[in-house]
């Protein structure tokens, strides 16, 4: 189940929070596109021709792209790679950049699955973040999109802001709700160091996100999803029956894939490796003829426990089972006294060799998973 991962490194306004990779100066956007389609080209023997499952368009911005860029892309796609009969072809887009035409033109050139950068559906926050939409423009193009024949759609949203209250994450929640997208992503806020948000945390003007109360709109958000039909199959991911994110799934699965684009990342089944994070430098080595990547070294023990860290996010949980027969490593034995406390603790079950997060264990994902992790060889 190959996945592919084409990143478009352009936005029209810098979120305050956000820290990928990407830059505002959208000029340079059909030379990008150029380097992109060569990168196509140069790796199509990175996944040994194996067919195609996913394709993915992240930023950035993909809605950014016009017709004859995307148009370009996905030649270049179906003509260097073997893609399935029906692959899942998502394309992260921003409600500010969808109306009917680039909705109609997004359908024709094979996107069957949209993700929204929706967020929240209150204006203040919206603007608070430097979102560059509003709360109506997201509705109305979550129907638009309905129009132009997307069956498949996810949603997203952010909780834990500062200036929330449980009344504006529950109104947010009920409002995606009625709308019915087939997907909806929630994260919680972080602050991460070089975006605005790090700065006026680092300087005292805004406080950081309080864990409790982020732990408490979690549970209002399990509690919301449930009760309205969408699974939880990762911590931060809903669907309706039958509409799981094939691609990121093939993520957390550990399966193979190929990202093309400045800091796109890849994994070839044992090594990551990460192109360069500039789009000058990515460019300029690209007409050299030569990709600008890091391999990233993964020790056993480090897949061990990425394994680990994004098993147990899913509703899969982690295959004790894989663990001893590709790594020979007994997950049970050499943790059982911690394991025997979370079972106490109602934090795990343990089931036909498999383990899971129960909901309480769910608030805690990453600290168990990371007390289960294996230590590196010296
Ligand atoms: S549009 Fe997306 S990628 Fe661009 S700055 Fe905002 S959150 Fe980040």
């Amino acid at each position: 189940m190959a996945g592919l991962y084409i990143h478009i490194p352009f936005c029209k306004k810098a979120c305050h929070y956000c820290d990928f990779h990407f830059t505002q100066s959208v000029e340079q956007m059909d030379e990008m596109v150029d380097a992109i389609c060569q990168e196509l080209e140069m790796q199509s023997e990175f996944l040994e021709r194996e067919t195609i499952h996913t394709v993915y368009f992240g930023g950035g911005t993909p809605s950014l792209l016009n017709e004859n860029q995307l148009r370009r892309l996905m030649r270049t796609i179906r003509f260097e790679y073997y893609l399935s009969s029906n692959p899942e072809i998502t394309l992260e887009a921003n409600p500010d950049d969808l109306n009917p035409e680039t909705l109609d033109l997004f359908f024709k050139n094979d996107i069957n699955r949209l993700s929204i950068g929706t967020q929240t559906f209150h204006d203040p926050h919206l603007k608070w973040m430097n979102r560059a939409h509003t709360a109506q423009e997201a509705t109305d193009c979550f129907f638009q999109a309905r129009q132009a024949g997307f069956e498949n759609i996810s949603l997203d949203l952010i909780y834990a802001l500062p200036s929330d209250s449980h009344e504006l994450w529950q109104a947010d929640l009920l409002k995606i709700i009625r709308m019915r997208p087939e997907h909806i992503s929630s994260y919680c806020l972080t602050i991460e160091p070089k975006t605005a948000f790090g700065n006026w945390v680092s300087k005292g003007k805004m406080t950081d996100v309080d864990e409790e109360y982020a732990a408490q709109q979690f549970e209002i958000l399990l509690e919301t999803m449930e009760k309205h039909g969408y699974e939880q199959y990762e911590i931060s991911n809903f669907s309706q029956p039958g509409y799981h994110s094939q691609h990121n799934s093939n993520y957390w699965k550990q399966e193979k894939y190929l990202g093309v684009g400045p800091a796109a990342h890849s994994f070839d089944g044992t090594h990551k490796r990460a192109n360069v994070s500039s789009n000058a430098k990515y460019m300029r080595s690209i007409k050299k003829d030569l990709v600008p990547y890091e391999i990233m070294e993964l020790t056993e023990e480090d897949r061990v426990n990425e394994y680990l860290l994004t098993s147990l996010r899913t509703k899969w949980g982690c295959d004790l089972e894989l663990l001893r027969s590709n790594y020979e490593v007994d997950l049970l034995q050499m943790h059982e006294v911690y394991l025997t406390k979370l079972l106490d603790q109602g934090m795990i079950l343990i089931e036909d060799d498999f383990i899971t997060l129960t909901n309480s264990g769910k608030l805690l994902a990453d600290k168990i998973a990371s007390d289960l992790f294996i230590p590196n060889q010296v």
